[in-house]
């Protein structure tokens, strides 16, 4: 079992490690400096989002995207699939996928081609750690014969990504190459998608799909099976996930990486995550419900003199009172966010120092 993650500089981190998302080399509300305050050794950046909104002359001007954002700690990236297909799935933007690609119109005149290879090569030059192959989304409702050409096309690429990858480094000593498992909720399909890109070859395998089931849970089956067949020398990465609590659920069962937008995106929106415990040493993470959430402005709040969390040490627990979080939140000023983000940043990097402890 690997034990720590390497970056292209030779750093390391221990396991497990979790990426709140900086989409466009930006964690929103905070800069480089903040995010490394709060204990985050690392950060996603989003190649769709890059490729379209930034392009490549200040990638290659700034030599990658880690020295682009002044960010000394580790960076990974996604394929940029996922993005392009939630647009074109959920309706919400024209387009269609192949075995070509997945081309999106961004206008009547203008479409954007995500191939297999353009995606390796541009995460290749924005030097992340951590780079994921393009592959093609199961979605939840999908029949069996339909999640069977899914996870088809996916393996047609994840082998174009592979030899893309080929050309630039020798597997095992670049960035790490993440193959992503799809077949939504058929195990078949799952176990038989995670052999096949074993037999291809990469450094660890992704929970590929929506991992949340018609039924409105989390589909745990499903990452069972990919942690059952994968190799023991195979990282594990839960793409996407999550919240806490699934978070030491898949933890437990061999994965390592994990990425969300929920610690920054609910801190922008007044959840703050708080652990149900007096001080930090206090925190125990086999309680049922081990954290809770607290919403600053509710009128409660306005004159309490005390912080947020007393299991907490980030800026704004150590420095500042609910009261004025509660006014800032209350007059719509930047800081409130800013303050609430480091804070859920502190909440998920003290989450992973507690499961290093709990092994
Ligand atoms: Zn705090």
């Amino acid at each position: 079992m690997i034990k720590e993650f390497r970056t292209l500089s030779g750093k390391k981190y221990p396991f497990p490690i979790f990426f709140p998302d900086a989409t466009q080399a930006v964690v929103k509300t905070l800069d480089s400096i903040d995010v490394a305050n709060s204990m985050t050794p690392g950060v996603l950046v989003n190649t769709y989002h890059l490729f379209r909104e930034l392009g490549q002359a200040p990638i290659k001007k700034f030599g990658g995207v880690r020295t682009f954002m002044n960010w000394n700690g580790a960076v990974i990236s996604d394929s940029g699939g996922f993005q392009v297909m939630s647009i074109i799935k959920s309706g919400s933007g024209k387009g269609k996928v192949n075995d070509v690609g997945i081309t999106l119109y961004t206008s009547k005149k203008k479409k954007i081609l995500l191939t297999p290879e353009k995606s390796i090569e541009f995460q290749i030059k924005l030097k992340t750690d951590l780079i994921v192959v393009l592959d093609d989304f199961t979605p939840p409702t999908a029949s069996f014969d339909e999640a069977k050409d899914t996870v088809e096309r996916t393996l047609k690429w994840a082998k174009r990504c592979r030899s893309t990858y080929d050309k630039f480094y020798t597997l095992g000593e670049g960035p790490y190459l993440i193959g992503v498992v799809q077949g939504g909720k058929y195990q078949d399909l799952r176990k038989y998608c995670v052999q096949q890109l074993v037999e291809i070859g990469f450094d660890g395998l992704g929970y590929g799909g929506w991992p949340i089931t018609e039924s409105g849970d989390f589909d745990y089956t499903s990452a069972e099976t990919i942690a059952a067949c994968a190799p023991e020398n195979y990282l594990l990465y839960g793409l996407g996930v999550g919240k806490p609590d699934e978070i030491v659920k898949l933890y437990k069962m061999g994965f390592q990486i994990f990425d969300c937008v929920l610690p920054t995106r609910d801190a922008r929106h007044e959840r703050l995550y708080v652990y149900e415990a007096d001080n930090i040493n206090n925190i125990n993470l086999n309680q049922e419900k081990f954290y809770k959430f607290y919403v600053p402005s509710k009128q409660k709040n306005y004159l309490l003199d005390e912080p947020v969390s007393s299991a907490c040490d980030c800026l704004l627990c150590k420095n500042y009172s609910k009261a004025y979080l509660a006014h800032l939140f209350r007059i719509n000023e930047i800081s409130a966010m800013r303050l609430a983000s480091i804070h859920n940043l502190r909440f998920y990097s003290i989450l992973m120092e507690k499961l290093r402890e709990n092994k």
